[in-house]
């Protein structure tokens, strides 16, 4: 039984601008409060057994929580959406539909809790994890044998923001029958809409750029099917990995303007990226909106625009100079995480990524003078400023 269906489909032919706002998001039928009130409860009163209002308990289902749930359904142009108490427990949720022998065929540049999520729990479980390059699709076709149920794409890449073609691989996904999920977190749906694309299943890190506001850890699952939406409740309910009522209202608070940010994250990314790239202390920027990035084609074609998350590394791959930069930066923070108003700096190698062997997170890009950047939504000069004297 859901509460999470778009049976009101008219929010669907909104415009995404409209959806951040109005999506989902309907009027308490109690005192028609404008915003979901937080049904900070854990159980509901029942006349006689099973006589409720369609609320029994609060792991299985909260008003406050499904009204969330909904606003992603509509965000993200599914009909179900599930929210969990991390991006971790969201991608939990989705390796919890294999069982063991099944294969899982994944990007090789990822977000590191997820390789050690796929590694050092799940594959005791008897699941098998490939980690590949996919910006060549046909890297993944030669993987795909009968015992393979997943496909794990993250784009773009964290941290070094590589772009995979979604479009490409669900048609990959289609022809052998594959379930297809998509890490969305750094596009947001402001960006990508994987499900329109062809993906099964969209993942979110709400914690980053959903959220918005650094106060929230919280995941996000959204799917079209219903039989698959049906399986991940069910896990969602027995794993019971969910998200209390009070994040579920920030976050509801958080979509209201992820169009705004987003659109302003995307300004902002652009003019640090093409300072950093002019810069002479600077080798290489990643960044997808730039004509030399590798799958800046695809960015352009799958992606609004380019969004606020770009890496750069310093002339000589000097370790000790790029600390110091970090050291240096005031506006930029530095510290885990992304997607927030506010700018931070990040040293891949010795933190988001640092459950990563040396050996597998070089191959890929990740060497000690990366540095990560989330570019907030301050005032852009004073931005470039700070990054002008931490480079001096
Ligand atoms: C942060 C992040 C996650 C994990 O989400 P949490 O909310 O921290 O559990 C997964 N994928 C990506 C791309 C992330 O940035």
């Amino acid at each position: 039984m859901f509460h999470v269906t778009l049976k009101d489909k008219k929010y669907k032919h909104m415009k995404f601008n409209t959806k951040t706002i109005h999506g989902g998001q309907e009027h308490d039928p109690a005192y028609g409060s404008v915003m979901p009130p937080i049904y900070q409860t854990s159980t509901y009163a029942q006349s006689t057994p099973g006589g409720h209002k369609g609320y029994e308990y609060s792991r299985t289902h909260n008003p406050t929580r499904n009204a969330l749930e909904k606003a992603f359904a509509s965000i993200e142009n599914g009909n179900y959406g599930l929210a969990f108490g991390s991006g971790m427990a969201a991608i939990d949720a989705i390796i919890k539909l294999l069982k063991p022998g099944d294969e899982v065929i994944s990007t090789n540049d990822l977000y590191g809790g997820s390789y050690r999520l796929f590694t050092k729990i799940f594959e005791g479980f008897g699941i098998k994890f490939h980690f590949v390059g996919m910006r060549n699709i046909e890297n993944i076709e030669t993987l795909i044998n009968s015992n393979t149920k997943l496909i794990w794409v993250e784009t773009p890449t964290n941290p070094m923001l590589n772009i995979i073609d979604i479009k490409a691989v669900s048609v990959l996904a289609k022809k052998y029958n594959i379930l297809f999920a998509v890490d969305s977190t750094f596009a947001t749906p402001y960006l990508q809409l994987p499900l329109d694309l062809g993906a099964d299943i969209v993942m979110h890190s709400v914690t980053k750029y959903i959220g918005g506001h650094s106060d929230v850890v919280m995941g996000a699952l959204i799917v079209k099917d219903k039989e698959l939406a049906e399986k991940l409740y069910f896990i969602q309910n027995a794993s019971g990995a969910v998200c209390g009522p009070q994040d579920s209202f920030l976050v509801l608070r958080g979509i209201k303007t992820l169009h705004v940010r987003m659109q302003r994250h995307c300004e902002n990314g652009r003019a640090v990226a093409e300072f950093l790239a002019s810069h002479p202390k600077i080798e290489k920027v990643y960044w997808p909106g730039f004509e030399t990035h590798p799958n800046h084609n695809i960015a352009k074609s799958q992606m609004k625009d380019f969004g606020g998350m770009l890496s750069f590394t310093t002339k000589g791959n000097n370790y000790a100079e790029a600390i110091k930069i970090i050291e240096n930066l005031q506006l930029f923070t530095l510290a885990e995480s992304l997607g927030g108003v506010e700018s931070l700096s990040g040293h891949p190698a010795s933190m988001t990524h640092a459950s990563i062997p040396k050996e597998e997170r070089e191959k890929s890009g990740v060497v000690d003078s990366l540095i990560r950047l989330s570019v907030g939504i301050e005032d852009i000069e004073d931005l470039i400023n700070d990054l002008k004297q931490a480079l001096n």
